[in-house]
């Protein structure tokens, strides 16, 4: 390869005299190349001309090309320690001008987004999208919930040392290089051959508009799915909670659902950006026959993980309830669901001060509704769709006919068909989705307990999944 053939392609790819580039490069994926690094930077000079501009990153592992023009008279580099680029050229002064004192490493008032306001382009030579830090930028613009915080210490240009934080920043892995596709088929990316390597140019505000149509439809559109990548799952956690934090119910999963052993439901609580737990079962046996030491260092495990207990469900109205009260107070937990019918037990655990939800079993809506308002107000309705479907009723119709509106604290989510077997959220009978999508129409600021009251069929994992595409598709 010669300066000239270097030159020759871009030009070829449509790079003019005046651009501005920002370059990421490969040296190596050219080929031989007469000259060596010079030669290459000297093409895109020539290119660019003395009104273009060139830019090259300054960080990760440094490239050839990129000490090359940091080494030739007139270069300047970014002030700030993160995102820093280097640049030759006209604009080059503009481009980076105060990038420290951007409130991100590559958003708004960085070189990345100011290189997409001025009409300036993005090479990739003989590198991918993962080396693409701009798509950084399209990240920050969209202030994804995932990312994190770089505090920095460092000299500012007056020579003063500045510690700053920087928001919206990147976190350990991306699927970059499925976003190639994206920008191939919305024709804002010219590929060509150039020696040995394969050249990518973009427009960067091109670039940025259709990232940021991807980000605003899917946040986890940078992300990777493949369930193995640790960090990846942990980035899909934070925008589900995000989203959660979102809407006015609260969202739990019962401890049978999340695992059988308290580390396994840390675990996958985590893994589904849940932070509130049902206790009901623990290694297989009802929570509410557990010693008081063992329930109380459960939970004082899972709150050492910020994941707090909604409440503790019991499914048979409980023998000697005052027991059941120490044992609650013990592991201060407090709210419980009992099944109606709970009767004199249900007055206990109010007067000792704890919060009572009385879940449909074994009966019909109409019946659960009556011993709630019998009540008066002491107490609420926990409605599950699967028992309900069981005993022969309709959670969605129960609920406007029986007024369940005035009365309920928490709705499981669950499904079941008519025979009383268990399925899958929406692929059974229990209005599952009618009655979530009318309780959000009403802000319900109750819970939403995931698998609460019956044994789901599925994981969490799976479990959260459907009632993500569930909410997805109102
Ligand atoms: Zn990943």
């Amino acid at each position: 390869m010669t300066k000239q053939e270097i030159a020759a392609g871009l030009r070829e790819m449509g790079l003019k005299t005046g651009d501005k580039v920002l370059m990421h490069s490969s040296l190596s994926s050219l080929g031989q190349v007469e000259g060596g690094p010079d030669a290459v930077i000297d093409a895109f000079l020539e290119v660019l001309g003395a009104g273009g501009t060139l830019l090259v990153p300054v960080f990760g592992a440094l490239g050839i090309l990129t000490e090359t023009v940091k080494k030739r008279p007139g270069a300047v580099t970014s002030s700030a320690p993160v995102g820093t680029l280097a640049a030759l050229g006209k604009d080059a002064e503009t481009l980076l001008r105060d990038h420290w004192k951007a409130a991100t490493a590559h958003g708004e008032g960085t070189p990345f987004t100011r290189l997409a306001e001025m009409g300036g382009y993005v090479c990739l030579l003989g590198v991918d999208q993962d080396r693409n830090t701009s798509l950084h930028g399209i990240e920050a613009l969209l202030e994804l919930p995932y990312l994190g915080e770089a505090v920095e210490t460092f000299t500012a240009p007056e020579g003063e040392t500045v510690t700053r934080t920087y928001k919206y920043y990147p976190g350990p892995h991306r699927n970059f290089i499925g976003l190639d596709r994206f920008f191939r088929e919305a024709g804002v990316m010219k590929t060509a051959r150039i020696g040995n390597a394969q050249v990518r140019l973009m427009k960067a505000k091109e670039m940025f508009r259709v990232g940021l149509e991807l980000g605003k439809k899917d946040p986890a559109f940078a992300l990777c799915d493949n369930p193995a990548c640790a960090a990846c799952v942990k980035q899909r956690a934070a925008i589900f909670a995000d989203r959660m934090a979102r809407e006015s119910f609260r969202l739990a999963a019962s401890s049978r659902l999340a695992g059988r052993y308290v580390p396994e439901m840390i675990e996958n609580l985590h893994a589904a950006g849940i932070r509130y737990i049902e206790l009901d079962y623990l290694q297989g046996r009802p929570c509410a026959q557990l010693p008081p030491e063992k329930l109380a260092s459960a939970v004082a495990e899972l709150s050492s993980e910020d994941i707090e207990i909604s409440a503790l469900s019991v499914n048979a109205c409980p023998d000697e309830p005052e027991k059941l009260v120490e044992l609650l107070k013990a592991a201060g937990i407090g709210r419980v669901i009992l099944p109606v019918h709970s009767g004199k037990a249900a007055q206990l655990f109010v007067d000792a001060g704890v919060a009572v939800d009385l879940r449909n079993a074994a009966c019909t809506a109409k019946t659960a509704a009556d011993e709630v308002r019998a009540l008066e107000g002491k107490v609420k309705a926990c409605l599950n769709p699967a028992l309900l479907v069981t005993a022969g009723d309709r959670a969605f119709r129960s609920f406007l006919k029986q007024r369940f509106a005035g009365i309920i604290g928490q709705a499981d989510i669950c499904d079941a068909l008519w025979d009383g077997s268990l399925r899958r959220l929406a692929q059974g009978n229990g209005e599952i989705k009618e009655l979530i999508s009318i309780l959000r129409c009403r802000n319900f600021s109750g819970w939403f307990c995931l698998g609460g009251g019956v044994p789901c069929p599925g994981t969490l994992a799976e479990m959260t999944a459907d009632f993500t595409n569930l909410l997805d598709n109102m």
